[in-house]
C-alpha cells in the first residue's frame, strides 16, 4: 500500500481524499491556490504546498507544479478527485512516466473513453444500445443534414470531448441545425481545443441514470448499483439518488449488466461511471463514460456499504477487488443534494462571497461532505459546490422526510445558496412520485 499521496484538487472532494486515506494510514499532501490559502480543509493534510495563483490554469490545471509538488511531497501516488486534472489523459501519462501512480484509469483506456465518438464505438463493440446518431464526427453539413433526415428531428449536437453540457445544442429543423453546427463546434474549440461534432437523436423526456463501477488490475470488474440524476438545470446535476426508484428490477440490472460489458470491453480500471439516458418506455441508451469519482458517488457508497474512494486507492495499489458482484447489496435509499453557493433568483449565477454564519444538519441518516466554515471565503474562480448533504434511509419516503428536515436545519448565511430549490423539489409531488424527466426543474420553475 501506499505510504503518501499527494490529492490534485481543493474543496469538498479533496477533503474527502484525505479523509479516506487517514482512515488507512496513508499520509496526505495538498496543494492549493493563493485563492486557497489557509483554508480549515488543509489542515487535514499531512503537508500542504502552493502550486500557485487563484486561476485554476496558474494552479489545480498545471501540470508541472503538480508534479514538482509531488517530487518535493515525496508521494508515490496522486489523486486527481473530479474536474481539473481528473480526465486529462496526458496529465495521467505524464504522471506514470514520472513513476508516481496516477489513481484512476490508463491514461489510454482514460483516452479513448474520454472521447464521446470512440466511447460510442466501444459501446457498440460491447453490445451496449447507444443513442442513433452519426456513425462518427460530422465532415461537412450536408452530411449532417442527411443524418438528420435519417434519424429524424430533433437532433443534439454534441461536442466528442465535452462535458459539463458544452457543445450541446438541440435542433429542431435543419435551420436550427446549420447554425447549431458552426456555434457548437466554436465552443467546442474554445472549451476543449477540439471542435469535433457528432449527431445524436434527441430523446425526449428522458430520464438520466448512470452506473458506478470498480474494476481492478486483475480483470475483475463489479458494478455498485446505478443513480438516477434526473433532477438536472442546464444538463448539470442537482440532486441525485440510489436506487433508481422510476425502474422496474429487470431494467435497472439489465442497465448495470450493459455497464460491467461495457467496461470489460474497454480494459478501463478503477472507479467510473457509465452514463445511459432511460426513455419513458424504459429503453436505455449509453451515453458516455466518466473516467474518474463522482460528486455524487456518496449515494452508492451509501446503499453498498462501501468506501469507493478506498477502494480507487486500493485498486491503483495493485490490491484484488474482494466484492463479490453477488455480495453487493443496494440497502434502503439514498439522496444526494448539491449545495451550490448560487443565487437562484439571479439565474443561477456564482454567489462568492463569505460565509458568516453556517450551521450543518445531523441525525440519524444524515452525512455532510463540505469544506466550508464558518468566516470560510468562497473564492470566485471555481465551481460553486460549497457541499453535499446526503441522507440514507429504509425507504424513500423516510429518505425524503429526513432530508427535508435536514434541510430545514442547514442554515447557510452571507452568500445565497441552492438549498431553497432543494427544498421545492424534494417537496413536489412530482419528484415524490419520481414522475419526473430531465427538463423538469426548468419546466417546473
Ligand atoms: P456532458 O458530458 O457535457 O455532461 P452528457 O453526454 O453527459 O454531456 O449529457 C448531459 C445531459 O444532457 C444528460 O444527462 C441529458 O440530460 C442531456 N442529454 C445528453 N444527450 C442527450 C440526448 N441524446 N437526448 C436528450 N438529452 C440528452
Amino acid at each position: 500500500m501506499f505510504q503518501r499521496i499527494l490529492v490534485a484538487n481543493r474543496g469538498e472532494i479533496a477533503l474527502r481524499v484525505m479523509r479516506a486515506c487517514r482512515e488507512m494510514g496513508i499520509q496526505t499532501v495538498a496543494v492549493f491556490s493563493e485563492a486557497d490559502r489557509g483554508a480549515h480543509y488543509l489542515d487535514s493534510a499531512d503537508e500542504a504546498f502552493c502550486i500557485g495563483n487563484a486561476p485554476a490554469s496558474d494552479s489545480y490545471l498545471d501540470y508541472k507544479q503538480i508534479i514538482a509538488a509531488c517530487e518535493v511531497g515525496n508521494v508515490e501516488a496522486v489523486h486527481p478527485g473530479y474536474g481539473f486534472l481528473s480526465e486529462n489523459a496526458a496529465f495521467a501519462e505524464m504522471c506514470r512516466d514520472c513513476n508516481i501512480e496516477f489513481i484512476g484509469p490508463h491514461h489510454e483506456a482514460m483516452a479513448k473513453l474520454g472521447d464521446k465518438v470512440s466511447a460510442r464505438e466501444i459501446a457498440k463493440s460491447a453490445k451496449v444500445p447507444v443513442v442513433p446518431g452519426t456513425e462518427g464526427l460530422i465532415s461537412d453539413e450536408a452530411e449532417a443534414v442527411k443524418v438528420a433526415g435519417e434519424i429524424g428531428y430533433p437532433v443534439l449536437i454534441k461536442a466528442t470531448a465535452g462535458g459539463g453540457g458544452k457543445g450541446m445544442r438541440v435542433a429542431r429543423n435543419e435551420m436550427n441545425l446549420k447554425q447549431g453546427l458552426k456555434q457548437a463546434a466554436q465552443e467546442a474549440e474554445k472549451a476543449f481545443a477540439n471542435p469535433g461534432v457528432y449527431l445524436e437523436k434527441y430523446i425526449e423526456a428522458p430520464r438520466h441514470v448512470e452506473v458506478q463501477v470498480l474494476a481492478d488490475n486483475h480483470g475483475n470488474v463489479v458494478h455498485l448499483w446505478e443513480r438516477d440524476c434526473t433532477m438536472q438545470r442546464k444538463h448539470q446535476k442537482v440532486v441525485e439518488e440510489s436506487p433508481a426508484y422510476a425502474l422496474p428490477n429487470k431494467v435497472r440490472e439489465e442497465i448495470c449488466k450493459a455497464a460491467v460489458r461495457l467496461v470489460k470491453t474497454s480494459g478501463y480500471t478503477n472507479a467510473g461511471t457509465v452514463e445511459f439516458l432511460v426513455d419513458p418506455d424504459h429503453n436505455f441508451y449509453f451515453i458516455e463514460v466518466n473516467a474518474r469519482i463522482q460528486v455524487e458517488h456518496p449515494v452508492s457508497e451509501l446503499v453498498t456499504g462501501t468506501d469507493l474512494v478506498q477502494w480507487q486507492i486500493r485498486v491503483a495499489a495493485g490490491e484484488k477487488l474482494d466484492l463479490k458482484q453477488k455480495q453487493i447489496p443496494c440497502n434502503g435509499s439514498a439522496i444526494e443534494i448539491r449545495i451550490n453557493a448560487e443565487d437562484p433568483d439571479n439565474d443561477f449565477r456564482g454567489s462568492p462571497g463569505t460565509i458568516t454564519k453556517l450551521r450543518l444538519p445531523g441525525g440519524p441518516g444524515v452525512r455532510i461532505d463540505s469544506h466550508v466554515h464558518e468566516g470560510y471565503r468562497i473564492p470566485p474562480y471555481y465551481d460553486s459546490l460549497i457541499g453535499k448533504l446526503i441522507v440514507h434511509r429504509p425507504t424513500r419516503e423516510q429518505t425524503i422526510a429526513t432530508t427535508l428536515r435536514a434541510l430545514d436545519e442547514f442554515v447557510v448565511e452571507g452568500v445565497k445558496t441552492t438549498i431553497p430549490l432543494a427544498r421545492k423539489i424534494l417537496s413536489h409531488p412530482a419528484f415524490v412520485e419520481s414522475k419526473v424527466d430531465t427538463t423538469f426543474i426548468e419546466r417546473t420553475w
